[in-house]
This record gives structure tokens, sequence and C-alpha cells, in this order.
């Protein structure tokens, strides 16, 4: 059969089988990953491939499942000092396409490192992170031939209460539910398929990814999905057109130009290759939070046309979507862009700091923050000349050119402690600073008469705890607390609780 002959039928064959498929099967096409199978393909790879391949998980779901990643590096056990990307699929619960091409993705990573040089190079040079299921709940629930388990999208959250699934009215959309123009979005009807949730980050697995990117501080993250509006079928994405009167975000012209080339390299079931245009700012999606509250590239792929496939159909769209995706990566290792580390001119140490390049700034976006590990920065350009200003509090900010054509261009800062600009640290009554920087870091305790004994904890901006200062800490006197010593420069959070009466001040670090 001519190649054209064959790939009508494919297509014909493909309809079919989807037209089949929700009026008469009970449950997904047996080509479709399980969740079971692929904790057990994690562990068979993780055996025959340790140095590489390392199982993780994200996070937890609401009905308290694991939801597992795995990590793709060099040393993959082991966090380092290198660009981070994060694919994941499955955010809608029927859209299982993303699934399939993370798997083929992984599996063409691990069988070609040390055989194929581009292959080894992406795995040496990044840190690469997958997610193949993100609604891990709704999967099961799909995958296991539940309740209208075709046209399930959203979580299991149970609005009703009524202790069982019920369609369309149980759930919420997990690109609904991000803390991002939460209120001018008014899909509040439980029975919508694009109900927004009781109040922002309900759900855990986006509180999972959110939480992970303000960590690793990806340079790219990407959010597979399948149209259920046949219009978007094998489009990409981009961020994004800010509506509320900024116009396109600042880095438009390298998100588009990201994009373009991945599009090219994806071809889609007709043999053409995928499309790309920007998205909106408007709704409370993963995308526009993440690109607008960390000036991070986010992209959508709408993988195929549909969101259920049969038989071999499952997986050659997959590994087409799977080899794509090798245009995105190879454009984070080779640039153009420009990377660097923030550290402590009187330390050494690593600081999170903010890293604006003038040319591609916009008060809509950001901050761009240094991961806190290694105090790295990576921001993907266009060839052109920059300038780059860094600033964290307790610092002097500097600011440095640079002209970037080919590749990555490497530009580092050391700070220097700005000691007038520490000021009195911790702005609580019973809080008093003596913290300096260099020698000893401690701040002091004043605490009143009559109170129960305190508890004294310290979090960093995002609320996670990152130490107990002190416990058990009796009341009418002085008490000199240490502060952790291994952990970057930066702003962080003092609370102290002592019986129902609780203090939070500020506290810079500076290393
Ligand atoms: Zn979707």
């Amino acid at each position: 059969m001519p190649t054209s002959v064959n790939r009508l039928f494919a297509i014909l064959l493909g309809v079919f089988l989807f037209s089949s498929i929700t009026a008469s099967a009970t449950e997904p096409d047996p080509n479709y990953w399980r969740l079971a199978d692929i904790q057990d393909q994690f562990d068979i790879w993780e055996a025959e491939y340790p140095d590489i391949f390392h199982q993780m998980i994200i996070g937890t779901s609401g009905l308290r499942e694991d939801i597992p990643m795995v990590r793709i590096s060099d040393n993959a056990a082991f966090s380092e000092a290198e660009p981070r990307m994060l694919f994941h699929g499955a955010l809608h619960a029927n859209e299982p396409n993303g699934t399939t091409a993370i798997m083929k993705t992984i599996e063409a990573l691990l069988v070609g490192y040390n055989h194929d040089p581009a292959v080894t190079a992406r795995v040496d040079s990044l840190e690469l992170f997958y997610v193949p299921i993100l609604n891990v709940d709704g999967h099961n629930h799909v995958f296991s031939g539940g309740v209208s388990w075709a046209d399930w999208r959203k979580t299991m959250r149970d609005n009703n209460g009524n202790g069982e699934p019920d369609f369309p009215y149980d759930g919420v959309d997990l690109n609904r539910n991000w803390d991002w123009n939460w209120d001018a979005y008014d899909e509040e009807d439980p029975s919508s398929l694009k109900y927004k949730g009781p109040y922002p980050f309900s759900e855990p697995e986006i509180m999972a990814v959110r939480d992970f990117i303000l960590e690793q501080r990806p340079v790219v993250v990407v959010d597979y999905h399948s149209p259920v509006t046949i219009s978007w079928r094998n489009y990409i994405f981009w961020p994004w057109m800010d509506t509320g009167g900024g116009g396109m975000g600042p880095d438009a012209a390298v998100s588009e130009d990201v994009a373009e080339l991945w599009a090219g390299a994806t071809l889609n079931e007709d043999g053409n290759h995928y499309n790309e245009i920007y998205a909106y700012s408007t709704l409370p999606k993963e995308q526009c939070w993440v690109y607008g509250r960390t000036g991070i590239l986010a992209y959508i792929m709408e993988i195929s046309d549909h969101c259920w496939w049969s038989g071999a159909d499952v997986d050659t769209i997959g590994a087409r979507v799977a080899r794509g995706s090798n245009a995105l990566v190879d454009r984070v290792i080779d640039g153009p862009g420009i990377r660097g580390q923030i550290r402590s001119l009187a330390s050494g140490q690593p600081i999170v700091a903010e890293v604006k390049i003038n040319q591609m700034h916009s008060d809509s976006v950001g901050p761009r923050l240094t991961e806190a590990g290694y105090g790295m920065y990576y921001r993907l350009t266009t060839a052109g000349s920059y300038t780059v200003t860094v600033s964290c509090e307790g610092y002097n900010p500097q600011t440095k050119s640079v002209t970037v054509a080919d590749g990555w261009q490497q530009l580092d800062f050391d700070l220097e402690p700005n000691m007038s600009g520490v000021g009195p640290a911790v702005e609580s009554s019973w809080l008093v600073t003596s913290h300096m920087p260099g020698s000893d870091h401690s701040i002091r305790l004043e605490m009143p008469a009559g109170l129960p004994a305190a508890t004294v904890e310290l979090f960093d901006l995002r609320g996670h705890r990152v130490g107990v200062l002190g416990h058990g800490l009796e009341a009418g006197r002085g008490h000199e607390l240490d502060l952790p010593k291994h952990i970057s420069g930066g702003v962080y959070l003092v609370r102290v609780v002592a019986g129902n009466q609780q203090q939070t001040g500020r506290v810079v670090i500076v290393r």
C-alpha cells in the first residue's frame, strides 16, 4: 500500500476505534500504561540503570496515593548543579497520551545512553524529571473502568460528600485550581468539568508541582494534554499574552522560538508537524501561574486530536511526541541563554537572589529567583546584548553586561554583604536581632513573663519549615537561638508559638 493510503487507513481506523471505544468499551485500551504497570517498569529500569534512573515521588494525591516521579541524569540519585526540566502527563485523567509519550521518552534515554552521543549528552548535561501521571486518583478511576471513565477529567474530590464518584459533579479541574486570576474565573459549579475548586491549591497534586517548581526552578516545564475541543489538536501553547494590559510576556520572542523549534520536530498523525501559538494569561491554569509567578517557560502540548486511541496507534502517537521532545531538550542544552551562580562574597555560599535580564523584564512576571541548592540560574534568550541585575536583601545589587551569540554565556555574581541593609532583621516585640554576617548567626528571643513555654521555628518564604530553633523555652527571660548553618542566604520567617499566642517576624540571613 502507498504510504499516504496507509496513513489514511490508520486515521480512519483510529477514528473508528475511538467511536467504538466510547460507545462500548468497559475500560481503556490495554496499550495504555496503568499506574501499577508503570511502577513495575520503574523497578525494572532502576535495577537495570541505577546510575541514570532514580525513582522519587513528587507528592501525594487527594486519596493519599504516591505520585511517582523519576530523575534521569548522570548520578541520578543525587542533586547536581545542572539545568532541570520537568515533564508531566495526565493532569487530566482522561488524557493519557502524555503518559505514553513520557514512558517512550524515558525508554529512549535509558536505551540510548552510552550508545547514541546525543542521548548521552541529554542525560549527562541535565536533570530530567518525569511524572507520567499527575492525577493518579482520576487515573485509577478511569483505568478501572469506573463511571463515565472516558470523560473523567478531574480529581476524585467528593464534592457532594456521598462517598462515591458522581459524574460530572465530583472532582476539581487541576488546570483551574492555581492561584492565578482566581477571583475573575467564575467556574464555581462543581458539576462543571472545569470546576476551579473550593479555594486555590485545594488539590495536593498541584501543590506538589508548585513546590517542586519553586524549589528546583526548572528551565522549562511541560504539561502534556490531549484536546477535548478538536480545534486545538497538535498544538503547543507558549507563555503568554497578558490580557491585563501587559501585552506579550517579556520572554515572548524566546518562548515562541523554542515552541517553533519543538513543534517543527513533532509529527502528528497526518505526517505534518505541530503548530504553536501563545496562550492567554486569563485562567487559573498551571501554565499561567508558572510563568507569571516564576518566569519559568511553561508549555502545554495538546497531543493528537482526541483523548483515546487504540492498539498500535497508542504507541505510535506517544513515540512521535517523545521524539519531538528531543528538540526542546537539546535547545536547553545548546542555548542560547545566560546562566550563572550567585554567591556571597563573604562566605562563597550560594544565595537565593533575584536575577533580572533588564531587556526581558516585566513587573507582571516573576520574581525570577535562583534555585536554593547551588544559587544557579538558567535563562534561555535569543542572540543579543543584555544587562543582568542581581539583587538580594542584605547585599549590594550588581549589574553586568553580556553579549549572547550561540550557546550559553556564563555570568556569575559574588554579592557583597551590606551590613546597613540588615537593619532590625526581626520585626516582632518578643524577638530581638543580634545576628551579624560572617560569624555566629543567632537571634535573641525575649519572652515576656506569664506565658507558657515557647517553640520557635524558621520558615522559608514559601512556608516550608527549614528548622526548629528551640522548644520548651521558658517565659520571663531571654534566649539566644542559633540559626541553622547549612541554609542559603535570604529572607526567612521566624514563628514563636507560646500556648495560644503567636508572633511572626522576618529575619535576613546573610552568608
Ligand atoms: Zn487537558
